[in-house]
């Protein structure tokens, strides 16, 4: 099983995946690649991998990526081997990835993946976000904003909804569905059940 998180830049991604990392044990976060230079507090290796044009261009002709994408000028992708490392540890990766790798990987996992749009409660409220969280030049704002009613375009691709309204009702609502889908029947091994349709034997009652 795979987690997929998308939704507008300043929806609260980030905030909200904190959030549910530290509740939900099994869930670790799928560190991306980016060109993007690091925002204050950002921790190479942590929140990203900081990479330069040139080494995003060799891991791309050496096919490291399960997908890329460019994303408000820079590019992103998340690279094969951290996917398989977390899940050969046995736990389950969470991506937080823009509409255009999102659609990427809902095409390639099918049933394995869990896909989350979370949205911001309004259109006020995200661009009071963008301007609060203050990283961004104000340029940078606003192509956000454009990019946003386009991202929300795709939600239709994604299984589950989520309003990021209250942090805290949003992280409830994600690890109900993360509960929910590890008891789906297809998660489990086939068991040995009797045909469909086949009566029990009366011989078995008392
Ligand atoms: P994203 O990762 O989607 O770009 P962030 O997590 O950086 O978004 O959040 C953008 C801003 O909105 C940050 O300043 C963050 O503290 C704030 N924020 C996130 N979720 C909420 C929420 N539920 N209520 C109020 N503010 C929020
Ligand atoms: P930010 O610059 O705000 O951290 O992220 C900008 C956008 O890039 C967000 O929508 C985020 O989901 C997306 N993003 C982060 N990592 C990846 C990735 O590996 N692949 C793709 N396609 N998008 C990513």
């Amino acid at each position: 099983m795979l987690v997929l998180i998308s939704g507008p830049s300043g929806a609260g991604k980030s905030s909200f995946l904190r959030e549910l990392l530290t509740r939900e044990e099994r869930l670790t976060f799928s560190v991306s690649v980016t060109t993007r230079p690091p925002r204050a507090g950002e921790v190479d290796g942590t929140d990203y991998r900081f990479v330069t044009d040139t080494e995003f261009d060799r891991l791309v002709a050496a096919d490291a990526f399960v997908e890329w994408a460019t994303v408000h000028d820079n590019r992103y992708g998340t690279l094969k081997e951290e996917l398989d490392r977390t899940i050969n540890a046995g736990q389950i990766p969470v991506l937080d990835v823009d509409v255009q790798g999102g659609v990427q990987v809902i095409d390639l996992f099918g049933d394995e993946l869990v896909s989350v749009f979370l949205f911001p409660p309004s259109w006020a409220e995200l661009e009071r976000r963008l301007r609060h969280r203050s990283s961004d030049a104000e340029s940078a704002i606003g192509r956000r904003l454009a990019n946003a009613r386009w991202e929300v375009g795709f939600a239709d691709r994604y299984r589950y909804w989520i309003v990021n309204d209250d942090l805290d009702e949003a992280v409830a609502s994600m690890r109900a569905i993360v509960v929910a889908e590890r008891c789906r029947r297809e998660r489990y091994a086939t068991l040995p059940l009797p045909p469909p349709g086949s009566p029990p034997d009366p011989g078995d009652n008392p």
